[in-house]
């Protein structure tokens, strides 16, 4: 066993990067007294539905606010179904149980690693309101089949963009196909706040209602009744939430949207080192993206089959920590958790090909902060174990 760590510092996975110009709006929100929701928040707003080419954008406090309010701005609520993948994140699947609507699993492709439309079609009853796929890992989804699907059958969909910020389908923009697209701007993803989400829709109503049950189901935003243009009474509509952003949080994603497509650029050139360097390994690789989509390049996700590459998936992964080389698991499907068995009584192997995949993958570091050096390592670390 070779003991000699491939570096001498741990390299943290999904480590952001923050530059000077998102510290220096963060110190000048402090300086101004004002933390909370306001012009910053609208700011990011305005910037991000610009980039993403859509009338409504409205900041939430993360991406499973962003999806709790989607399907509540869709009517969604008890007796709906709503049909998502097992490869996903616990929010994904926690959004749909807050709104009151019941999950359904639709297994994806093996290839992919995204829904499968076909799979989606075969869980189609009478209760199907909605579908809800995710972008995984960056790559869009097949929207023509699943659009298809939610056309004939009256369905509405909401796209969990969490992975998918620069993703494009044939031209069109991740986010905006479905009736509400949900962001995520957690530490670890392409574009982030800290903590924070987005939900964008092509309607006013949904948008202002959005807005309405991100704050307290109040009419009038608390930014706007403190200004100084008299103070003015508000009047609570509904029973809303507490999911808006914070001006101190806009103010580090104003910065990063700015930088956008150079970070997705980096990550691009660190994935193209990976496919280039990994490819002669007894491991599986991410699949090559279509050429007429634009892939958001948010994980690089390699499958360790024991069999094939001589070591299992766990034991890889402390292999890789004791290299000093910080790795993810993105993820284990849905049915694994025990709350969801014993809740909705899924079985893992009902949807066998998310269990396959969340069993054997890994996700290597992809961070545009990443040096080319840090990329080196992390080669040399993956080589060492499975070559
Ligand atoms: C991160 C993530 C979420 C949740 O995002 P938060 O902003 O942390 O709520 C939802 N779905 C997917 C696929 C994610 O990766």
């Amino acid at each position: 066993m070779n003991l000699r760590k491939v570096r001498d510092d741990f390299l943290v996975f999904g480590a952001p990067q923050i530059n000077n110009a998102e510290i220096e709006e963060v110190i000048a929100s402090l300086k101004s007294g004002w933390l909370g929701t306001g012009p910053k928040v609208a700011r990011f707003e305005a910037d991000f539905a610009a980039y993403k080419g859509t009338a409504h954008a409205v900041a939430v406090s993360s991406c499973t606010a962003a999806l709790h309010l989607g399907m509540l701005a869709a009517g969604l609520g008890p007796g709906d179904e709503v049909i998502t993948t097992p490869l996903t994140f616990s929010a994904t699947v926690n959004a749909i149980i807050h709104a009151g609507a019941t999950p359904v699993l639709a297994d994806v492709d093996p290839i992919t690693q995204n829904i499968d439309p076909a799979m989606v079609e075969s869980k189609i009853t009478e209760r199907t309101r909605a579908i809800l796929p995710v972008h995984f890992a960056g790559r869009p989804c097949d929207m023509d089949s699943l659009a298809k699907i939610a056309e004939r059958h009256g369905l509405i969909m909401i796209e969990d963009c969490a992975h998918a910020v620069e993703a494009e389908y044939k031209g069109r923009k991740a986010g905006t196909f479905g009736d509400f697209g949900c962001f995520s701007f957690y530490v670890t993803k392409n574009v982030i706040t800290g903590e924070g989400g987005m939900v964008l829709t092509g309607s006013e109503d949904a948008a202002e209602r959005i807005k309405i049950l991100a704050l307290h189901g109040m009419t009038k935003d608390a930014w706007k009744r403190f200004s100084d243009d008299g103070y003015r009474h508000y009047q609570v509509v509904e029973l809303g939430f507490k999911y808006n952003m914070m001006d101190l949080q806009a103010a580090i994603g104003i910065h990063q949207l700015a930088r956008v497509e150079a970070n997705w650029a980096r990550r691009t050139e660190i994935w193209k080192r990976y496919m280039d360097a990994l490819s002669t390994l007894p491991i599986g690789l991410p699949a090559v993206p279509e050429a007429d989509s634009r892939h958001a390049y948010h994980l690089f996700t390699i499958l360790i089959d024991e069999g094939r590459a001589g070591i299992g998936r766990d034991d890889f992964l402390d292999a890789m920590t004791a290299q000093n080389i910080g790795v993810g698991v993105h993820y284990l499907s849905i049915p694994e958790h025990p709350f969801y068995r014993e809740r909705f009584g899924w079985r893992v192997e009902d949807t066998p090909h998310a269990m396959a995949i969340g069993r054997q993958t890994v996700s290597l570091p992809l961070s545009p902060k990443l040096t080319d050096e840090d990329v080196g390592d992390v080669i040399e670390a993956v080589r060492s174990r499975v070559a």
